[in-house]
């Protein structure tokens, strides 16, 4: 029973994606979403469980297993655009697939679970920015979280002005924004880390998606938490913390509460274990 309750997660994990998986392959009739979510829901569920096993690479791994998939088959091989462009599309055309279900699971729905974990764990654009030197922020956050909403914005009117416009054969033009978007995203993305000298500044600036995942994960279910019994303030996990997290403090108001990617980071480097 003790062991159960150990790996708990992985196995909730394990247990959702594959609800997932079963009901839209019942409902929609086609066995690419079984395939589809029961390889994330297996990637995600052996990355807690490496996770809880203390292997220092487990995050990494998933980063790569559903990373990799989704940017290369997906999004590559598959042509769908998974990119916010890409969710904009389906949902005026009313589709309920590839890129609808991938936002309410993954960036919607999901994070009142599991928080941010997808840009933790599943994003491709992070997955290159985190082998960046700048793990650790090497300079104060900015005040630059605007351009996410301007990004937003730019991505919903770039798609409504193709419908409006009844510009012909829309899917193709998706197919390389997705390519161009991808160039733009990852381009942006290692010149703000090497300008701020930090990884994830565009997560914390740019990135569009923020705009859904932020609000839904204020209510996440699972979080990192502090024992204020066995804290000793010494200040570390928000030294090491890639997104200036304040996670001494329970509260869902925390300082940047809502830009925790569940890395792990701080819990792994607390020295009286109190997260
Ligand atoms: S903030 Fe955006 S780019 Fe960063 S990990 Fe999350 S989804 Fe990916
Ligand atoms: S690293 Fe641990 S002991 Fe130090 S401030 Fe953070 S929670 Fe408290
Ligand atoms: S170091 Fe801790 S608080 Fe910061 S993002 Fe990672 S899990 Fe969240």
């Amino acid at each position: 029973m003790k062991r159960l309750k150990k790996y708990l997660i992985p196995i909730i994990m394990l247990v959702v994606f594959e609800a997932i998986a079963i009901t839209l392959w019942l409902t929609k009739n086609n066995i690419f979403y079984l395939l589809n979510f029961s390889y994330i829901g297996i990637s995600l569920a052996l990355g807690t469980f490496l996770l809880i096993k203390k292997y220092r690479h487990a995050r990494r791994i998933v980063q790569l297993l559903v990373g990799l998939y989704m940017l290369i088959y997906l999004g590559l091989i598959c042509g769908e655009n998974m990119q916010i462009e890409g969710f904009w599309y389906y949902l005026f055309t009313g589709v309920f697939e590839a890129a609808t279900i991938h936002y309410a699971v993954a960036k919607i729905f999901g994070p009142l679970l599991f928080g941010r974990g997808w840009c933790g764990y599943a994003c491709w654009t992070a997955m290159v920015l985190d082998f960046l030197p700048y793990k650790t922020p090497a300079q104060p956050r900015k005040k630059l979280g605007w351009i996410r909403y301007v990004m937003f914005a730019v991505s919903l009117v770039f798609v409504s002005a193709l419908f409006l416009a009844h510009v012909g054969n829309i899917e193709r033009i998706m197919f390389w924004a997705f390519i161009a978007g991808n160039v733009l995203y990852y381009g942006a993305g290692i010149v703000l880390a090497f300008v701020f000298r930090d990884n994830r500044a565009f997560c914390k600036y740019v990135c569009p998606v923020t705009v859904f995942l932020k609000p839904m994960s204020y209510f996440a279910l699972f979080r990192v938490k502090c024992d204020k019994e066995k804290c000793v303030d010494c200040g570390k996990c928000k030294r090491v913390c890639p997104m200036d997290v304040d996670v001494t403090d329970n509260s869902r108001k925390r300082k940047n509460g809502t830009e925790c990617i569940l890395c792990m980071e701080c819990v792994k480097n607390c020295p009286k274990n109190a997260l």
